[in-house]
């Protein structure tokens, strides 16, 4: 009798896939991948944390409750039969890349960019200057940053840099605590914030009003803040918006320029805090006390100067002193490199072409091996912009299948499998069942407390709670 062998992507034989990264790129990815009905995928979606969602969990701000609805999306990939969710598993050191090669047809990082880039001057080590991811990560409860010691106690901090990611420190430092404590906030920053005397927060951009890299709904949400008032340098604004200036611009920098004229129009509102935007002012140096905490910034003046990709910011040897306790970094996230995956250290991301990995930056291709989101392309884009890239990297690994070695793959079950080989290192790996025990008593305490959800705080807690519910949590 002759043995039937199914073709990879059939029916029989679904093309075998690894997501690694359960934030938006992976989950997007994995949706475009189980839509395909020919071929047919098979989707494991490897996560670090015992949680899925990536910064739409710890990164999109807790006063954005909105912007977390995308993760109803995400619930309905997950409920695909072909689909699982395997959490607190890390590539690299759990399982290594070239193990998971030999469990699945493809495997496709989702990875982000979870460190910080720095500003490279002077004084960054001391007490009280921060990365804003750093921060971010806290006040959301990210379990490698819950205990970070952060102390809010002083009245003014800088924030450098002028990106979503600094609107969204700004606004969280800024906002009345009262509408914070119904937010899924971490419970140490709410109090932190509710004890803190923070009056006022600078925000420096090295570029001028029109470069700004924020969007225009984030700032109509600064704008809206009850009892915070916005200073804006109105002549600075007045010359940028003056006839055939705003020509050339994108219409994001035009609504941003005509809402920031309107803003420092308006009469002033009695406020309990302000935010200052300055504009074309770069930090040379943060200043320090005898006791090695931050006491301010140096902060040297700008020109714009015309450069090929738009005006560049040049010193104009005209320096200004900032007093502050508390400095934040908010200058870009930063891509890691993932153990035996290639990286390009310069631009922070997997060497890809159009998400296929490469050895290097225009080098050979690494088999069957993808990248998507903020790892592929850079830490930029909004969340949606993710769902773009996965429904495209998915359409080359669909491409790629066709050239696929025949070979039999472990099923993903059994000893061979992926569950075999973590099960045989001790790994207690979490299930999108196990999530969503978290997910309830999350919802469940915070409604105690009067918040939308109260996070559990690190991943023991995590592991323990679902020992007591669910003694033997099993992925699928
Ligand atoms: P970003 O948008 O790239 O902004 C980085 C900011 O840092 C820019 O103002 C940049 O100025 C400035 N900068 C870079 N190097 C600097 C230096 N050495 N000195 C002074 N300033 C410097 O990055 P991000 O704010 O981290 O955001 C990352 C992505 O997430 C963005 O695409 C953002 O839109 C997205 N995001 C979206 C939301 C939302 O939609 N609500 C919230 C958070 C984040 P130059 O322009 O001069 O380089």
């Amino acid at each position: 009798m002759t043995e039937i062998v199914h073709p990879i992507g059939s029916a029989a034989r679904p093309a075998r896939v690894a997501v690694i990264g359960a934030g938006p790129a992976g989950f997007f990815t994995a949706e475009a991948l189980l839509r395909s009905e020919a071929p047919h995928f098979e989707v494991d979606l490897i996560e670090r944390l015992p949680t899925p969602f990536g910064l739409v969990r710890a990164g999109v701000a807790p006063d954005h409750q909105k912007i977390k609805t995308v993760t109803k999306t995400f619930d309905r990939t997950a409920s695909h039969q072909r689909f699982r969710f395997l959490g607190n598993v890390e590539v690299g050191s759990d399982v290594t890349h070239e193990e998971l090669r030999a469990r699945y047809d493809q495997v496709v990082y989702a990875v982000g960019s979870s460190a910080d880039r720095r500003l490279g001057i002077p004084g960054e080590e001391l007490t009280g200057c921060h990365a804003a991811t750093a921060f971010v990560g806290w006040y959301n409860t990210h379990p490698d940053f819950r205990d970070f010691p952060f102390d809010l106690r002083g009245r003014r901090a800088v924030v450098v840099g002028v990106g979503n990611v600094a609107l969204d420190v700004a606004r969280v430092l800024l906002r009345s605590r009262a509408e914070l404590a119904r937010t899924d906030i971490h419970g140490k920053a709410l109090e932190q914030l509710q004890a803190s005397g923070l009056r006022e927060v600078v925000l420096l951009a090295r570029r001028g009003p029109a470069q700004a890299a924020f969007t225009p709904g984030e700032l109509k949400d600064i704008a809206e803040l009850e009892g915070v008032s916005v200073e804006l340098d109105l002549p600075l604004l007045e010359r940028e918006a003056a006839p055939g200036r705003m020509e050339g611009l994108d219409a994001a920098a035009r609504k941003n320029l005509e809402q920031m004229l309107a803003i420092a129009r308006a009469p002033r509102r009695p406020a309990e805090r302000t935010l200052k935007m300055v504009f074309c002012a770069s930090p040379v140096e943060v200043l320090g006390d005898d006791s090695g905490c931050v006491r301010g910034v140096r902060v040297e003046e700008n020109e714009l100067i015309d450069a090929p990709g738009g005006p560049k910011a040049r010193g104009t040897g005209r320096f200004f002193d900032v007093e502050a306790s508390l400095v934040f970094r908010s200058v870009g996230y930063l891509g890691v490199p993932v153990p035996g995956v290639p990286f390009d250290d310069q631009g922070g991301i997997i060497p890809n072409d159009e998400g296929r990995v490469l050895v290097a930056r225009g080098g050979a291709r690494l088999p069957h091996t993808y990248a998507v989101g903020w790892i592929r392309r850079g830490p930029l884009g909004v969340i949606g912009t993710n769902k773009a890239d996965g429904v495209a990297v998915a359409a080359r690994m669909i491409e790629d299948v066709g050239g696929l070695p025949a070979r039999d793959l472990p099923p993903r079950e059994s000893a061979q499998g992926i569950d075999g080989l973590l099960a045989g290192r001790g790994r207690r790996v979490t299930s999108y069942a196990d999530w969503r025990v978290i997910d309830a008593h999350e919802v469940a305490v915070g409604r105690d407390l009067g918040k939308v959800r109260d996070k559990v705080a690190s991943v023991d807690e995590m592991m323990n709670h679902l020992l007591r519910t669910s003694p033997r949590p099993a992925a699928g």
